[in-house]
């Protein structure tokens, strides 16, 4: 078998220095996609040492931002001219349906035109006024130096994108290390920086696995910042092991995120489909694995019995199958542990008193194309609460819980119950509630009527256990930037502290 060569180091393609690769399932039927390179410590290494260089001595950090937004530029104009393939790996690599993927590349598309714009529109420098007219006072915004990136498995080609984008335009050099699971569009990607014109060494990737690749990352001491995308298990040692050499840290994990339903908004017909079919759109788009999934369905009493049975029941009808199947609306899950991991919850759910409305196993091999692949049955539990395990803990599975509340009170009380803080959305039509439920929701996206939108142009991240730092927005590039004050006294004169 001829080496794969997936990793990226130096302007380079190349295997791993142990010779490992890996075999990439496709999660619709369980069967080898590709075979990509298994990096270890020596291939992590040589890509840090090659960001290093490119940043200390290349000309990256030191280009105009008008050649750095002209790269991003032609980076978001070639994923449009690959948007078909990158679309199809990522439904392939990820189960999503191609239509997902498609919206992915546009999207990612917007974000590096959007930084590209964003550096262009600065003024370079914030003018201080230091109180004298002697004194020029002025903060500017330096790269941070060589970024560590990890991203995960849900969005590969997105995530990627968020952290390369922001990090290129501030001038960064970086190493990125794909989830395992899913490195292929991440590679893609890098080969579409290349053709761009980004400079060799500037941006390397190593695919392999999160330990020792991204420990490595994480701890390597010329490493200066990690930028990590995942589970709060994961995000933990990532600090842990930053903090040794006092990186800085920017961390996405995810969330357990409020759907809160009041009854004025299903007051008409109108307004109870739209908030059904958003619920439905909310909790089960991507099979659940989505770190803003509208997982936990928190709605008012007196409308609950209707919702919850017009809910499982478009619930029962999503058409399951492989994501690049015309009519296919939900694919498998990423990984055989995936589905487990989701079917020990549903089972936990069951045993500490939920009530099963739909779903709650694997659909019957005779219902699904390809049978072999990992299928789990969109799942609505109904009498869930806040001391459950699926209610309180990210499943990243097809899974909606039941809550119900009578207050308005109660259903702040019970948005806010969870130690992440990632997104939520409230339905009313009272545009005052509307306003003040937003307000008192502890999370980092809050929808008014709607669920799931996001823009470049506005911050992503979260509350609590949900991270650290934002991505997108102007936040976004600043988490790659560190200002600099620069204070230049132009009448210099003895100060006189001391006696002298
Ligand atoms: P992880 O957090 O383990 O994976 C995310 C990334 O971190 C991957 O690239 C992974 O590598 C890497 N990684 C794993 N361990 C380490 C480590 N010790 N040091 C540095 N990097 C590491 O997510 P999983 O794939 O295991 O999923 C676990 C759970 O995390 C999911 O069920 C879900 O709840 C949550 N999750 C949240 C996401 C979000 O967007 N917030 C996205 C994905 C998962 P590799 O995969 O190559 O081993």
């Amino acid at each position: 078998m001829s080496a794969v060569e997936t990793i990226h180091v130096n302007g380079a393609w190349q295997p791993a220095a142990s010779g490992a690769q890996r075999e990439v399932l496709d999660p619709a039927d369980a069967k080898t996609l590709a075979l990509v390179a298994e990096g270890g410590v020596a291939d992590t290494d040589a890509a840090v040492a090659a960001a290093r260089r490119s940043f200390d001595e290349g000309t990256w950090p030191r280009t105009t931002v008008a050649e750095r937004a002209a790269l991003l530029r032609r980076v978001a104009d070639l994923l449009q001219r690959d948007r078909e393939a990158i679309a199809l790996t990522e439904s392939r690599d990820t189960g999503k349906t191609l239509e997902e993927g498609r919206v992915d590349v546009d999207d990612v598309t917007n974000a590096f035109r959007y930084f590209a714009d964003l550096v262009m529109n600065e003024s370079g420098g914030r003018v201080v006024d230091a109180g004298s007219p002697d004194v020029h006072s002025v903060v500017v915004y330096e790269p941070v130096g060589v970024c560590a990136m990890i991203t995960p498995w849900n969005y590969p080609l997105l995530q990627a994108s968020w952290k390369i984008a922001p990090a290129l335009a501030a001038g960064n050099t970086f190493v990125i290390k794909p989830s395992e699971v899913t490195p292929l569009s991440t590679v893609h990607l890098m080969k579409l920086l290349v053709e761009a014109g980004l400079p060799a060494g500037v941006g390397n990737v190593v695919t392999g696995s999160g330990d020792p690749v991204g420990a490595r990352l994480a701890e390597h001491p010329d490493v200066d910042l990690v930028s990590f995308t995942g589970g709060l298990a994961s995000g933990t040692k990532v600090m842990e092991a930053a903090a040794a050499s006092v990186k800085k840290v920017a961390l996405e994990l995810g969330g357990k995120n409020p759907n809160v339903v009041f009854a004025d908004a299903c007051a008409t017909e109108e307004g109870f489909d739209t908030a059904v079919d958003q619920a439905l759109n909310a909790a089960f788009i991507h099979s659940g694995q989505v770190c803003s999934a509208g997982a936990r369905l928190i709605i008012e009493d007196s409308v609950r019995d209707r919702f919850v049975a017009e809910l499982a029941r478009r619930a029962e009808r999503i058409k399951l199958g492989r994501g690049t199947e015309p009519g296919v609306e939900c694919g498998p899950l990423v990984s055989a542990a995936q589905l487990a991991k989701t079917e020990r919850y549903v089972a936990a759910a069951l045993a500490e008193g939920a009530s099963l409305r739909c779903g709650g196993s694997r659909p019957e091999p005779s219902q699904i194309r390809p049978a072999t692949g990992y299928f789990y049955s969109p799942t609505v539990l109904d009498h869930c609460h806040g001391e459950m395990s699926v209610v309180r803990e990210e499943t990243f599975g097809p899974i909606l819980t039941v809550e119900t509340f009578h207050t308005e009170d109660e259903a702040v009380a019970l948005a806010n119950d969870t130690e992440y803080g990632l997104a939520g959305a409230v339905w009313t039509t009272d545009a005052g509630r509307a306003r003040r439920v937003a307000g008192r929701l502890r999370h980092g996206t809050v929808w008014i009527n709607d669920y799931h939108p996001y823009l470049p142009q506005a911050e992503w991240g979260g509350f609590g256990k949900s991270g650290i730092g934002r991505e997108l927005g102007p936040s976004g590039l600043n988490e790659y930037r560190e200002p600099k004050h620069i204070y230049q006294n132009l009448a210099p004169r003895p100060v006189r502290w001391f006696g002298g």
